[in-house]
């Protein structure tokens, strides 16, 4: 059985489609059966893997509001095990188109019921807000992953996010765990980096990553070649640390 993983944190810009891709590719790259789904209608995660939003036809979106079978838009990528639901901009479209539908919030889940034994792991890049297609994404998962990044105001807006998590605990998943706290973007120039981990620790304690993504230029020029890091520049600092972050993954079990 394929465990489910959201990437979730509604501020923007904190890493989690990097951080969806990467760990989707690395996790691929290690041997996992993997399938990456984009869930944010800017569709990063979609062309972050090399697919040209241009020429798809399905997306989530059909599976979401139209029930489309789950199978018919799984793509393969230019990586190996690695797998894609895409995303487009129709997307933007779902957060209202849902709101009147039965069983809004378990459209995801449901649409994976029929996959998910095909894959190790199954990760959603969500839309950087807590609406109705983040709220479907952690009632499908088994546990959340939170990319912080480390910056002044780490902290702001996660217990929003934690909040959030105990809601759908309470009333739509009562299994969703915290998989773990992803320190991203460290710029190891400065001390604020330093302070920042300090108090993201203290705050989250053994559920932060050992692994801290640092600022890497090639982590940030890979989404324009449609690559993930490990195609991209398998030698670079950014496709180390998240091979590494695959292996704490997996270890975590
Ligand atoms: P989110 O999905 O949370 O909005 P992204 O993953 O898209 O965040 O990252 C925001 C921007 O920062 C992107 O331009 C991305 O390429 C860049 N970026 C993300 N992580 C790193 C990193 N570790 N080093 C350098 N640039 C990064
Ligand atoms: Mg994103």
């Amino acid at each position: 059985m394929g465990k489910v993983i959201a990437i979730a944190n509604q501020k923007g810009g904190v890493g989690k489609t990097t951080t969806s891709v990467n760990l989707g590719a690395c996790l691929a790259y290690i041997g996992k059966r993997v399938l990456l789904i984009d869930i944010d209608p800017q569709g990063n995660a979609t062309s972050g893997v090399g697919i040209e939003k241009a020429d798809v036809e399905q997306c989530v979106y059909d599976v979401l509001v139209d029930d489309v079978e789950t199978s018919q838009v799984i793509r393969p990528t230019a990586v190996e095990n690695l797998y894609s639901i895409p995303a487009t901009i129709q997307l933007a479209g779902a957060e209202i188109e849902l709101v009147p539908t039965i069983s809004r919030e378990v459209r995801l889940k449901r649409a994976l019921e029929k996959v998910i034994k095909e894959f190790d792991y199954i990760l959603i890049d969500c839309p950087p807000s807590l609406g109705l297609l983040t709220l479907n994404a952690l009632t499908a998962a088994d546990s959340v992953l939170i990319p912080v990044q480390c910056e002044y105001y780490a902290l702001e807006g996660l217990s929003q996010l934690l909040n959030t998590v105990r809601l759908v605990q309470k009333h739509l998943n009562h299994d969703l765990k915290v998989e773990g706290v992803l320190l991203t973007m460290l710029d190891a120039r400065t001390n604020l980096g330093i302070q920042v981990i300090d108090e993201v620790k203290k705050y989250f304690q053994d559920k932060v990553y050992k692994t801290i993504i640092p600022r890497n230029v090639r982590l940030s020029e890979a989404p324009s070649h449609g690559e993930p890091i490990i195609i991209y520049d398998s030698k670079s600092r950014g496709a180390e640390v998240y091979l590494d972050l695959a292996k704490e993954v997996v270890m975590n079990g």
